[in-house]
């Protein structure tokens, strides 16, 4: 697996070893954590390995998945990064899909909501093709996960790699980190600090927030199936960013105010993923309410070794 010492890697790790597999682990820590994956030192069924997938490497012995999850994900990351975004996405899924074809593995990618750019569709279904421009600042991620797509949807026709295709929704949970400029725990940061909770544009943009366990079931189910095109994977709950603020306030008991910063260009008006083909085929559906998912989140937030929560 790629991505391993990231957020959503490490929960897949945990579920993975839970079923009786066997993980080898890649990350090159660029926002990755090695803390994600402490809990699994000494346990014969968890290998680490550090390296940077976008250089190309060979894995002896038997396989029987690749899992690409490495990617820079955050908004902040990537306006950063732009061009480790966009290698990560080529390069990257081009060495774990050679890894695949080498071992007659299944191949997941882990591809995003974002593909769907800021969406002139509503809720969104898998076969919208999106509205993404090209060439702005997200373009390093967007573009980055569909070329992902594509070459992995040739990887399947050209060589019969038994592919499957994740588009992953906003997702939250513990180990997130505090600082990535997301807006869990970017909030939740504020708020237990009793800063003021920076609101991106007026606040009315929606996101819909899956908690990681359900999402990692999503997956899991999905590296099982044989279904080749894109799956949505996310919470149909929706809600304004402000709204998301306030329920943050309520769950911490925090006293800080809103501040209201500029939207950053090109951030999608509504998101909320249309997830009947994941029900259907996957028998899937997330489990946990908002309220008991932030309330983990919070929990982990105010637990973290103190450093992390010192005032900033
Ligand atoms: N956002 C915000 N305040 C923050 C961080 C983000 O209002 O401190 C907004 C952001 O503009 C976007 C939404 O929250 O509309 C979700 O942002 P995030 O970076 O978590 O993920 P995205 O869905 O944009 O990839």
């Amino acid at each position: 697996m790629s991505g391993a010492a990231g957020f959503i890697g490490s929960h897949l790790c945990d579920r993975l070893i839970a079923e009786g597999h066997a993980v080898l682990g890649y990350d090159n820590y660029m926002t990755g954590d090695a803390r994600n994956l402490q809990h699994l030192e000494g346990n014969p069924a968890f290998e680490f390995r550090e390296w940077d997938v976008c250089r190309s490497f060979k894995v002896d012995g038997p396989v029987d998945g690749v899992l690409h999850l490495a990617s820079l994900a955050s908004p902040k990351d990537y306006f950063e990064h732009p061009i480790e975004t966009l290698d990560v996405g080529s390069a990257g899924t081009r060495n774990m899909l050679e890894i695949a074809r080498q071992h007659d593995a299944r191949f997941m990618l882990t591809s995003t909501s974002e593909c769907y750019g800021d969406p002139l569709e509503h809720p969104q279904v898998e076969t919208y093709w999106g509205n993404v421009n090209p060439v702005g600042v997200r373009s390093c991620y967007d573009e980055s996960k569909r070329y992902a797509e594509a070459l992995t949807m040739a990887y399947h026709r050209v060589h019969g790699v038994r592919t499957n295709i994740a588009r992953i929704f906003n997702t939250y949970g513990p180990r997130m980190q505090l600082k990535d400029g997301r807006v869990v725990p970017a909030f939740i940061d504020q708020a237990l600090h009793g800063e003021p909770m920076t609101v991106f544009g007026d606040g009315t943009q929606t996101r819909s927030f899956c908690y990681v366990q359900d999402l990692v079931d999503g997956l899991y189910r999905l590296t099982l199936s044989d279904e080749r095109y894109p799956v949505n994977l996310g919470n149909p709950l929706e809600l304004t960013i402000l709204e998301f603020a306030k329920r943050i306030r309520r769950l911490t008991g925090t006293t800080a105010q809103l501040e209201f910063k500029p939207l950053p260009q090109d951030d999608p008006k509504r998101r909320q993923p249309n997830i009947g083909k994941a029900r259907k085929i996957l028998g899937w559906e997330p489990k946990v309410s908002l309220e008991d998912g932030l309330k983990e989140t919070i929990d982990y937030f105010q637990r973290l070794p103190s450093p992390a929560l010192a005032p900033s």
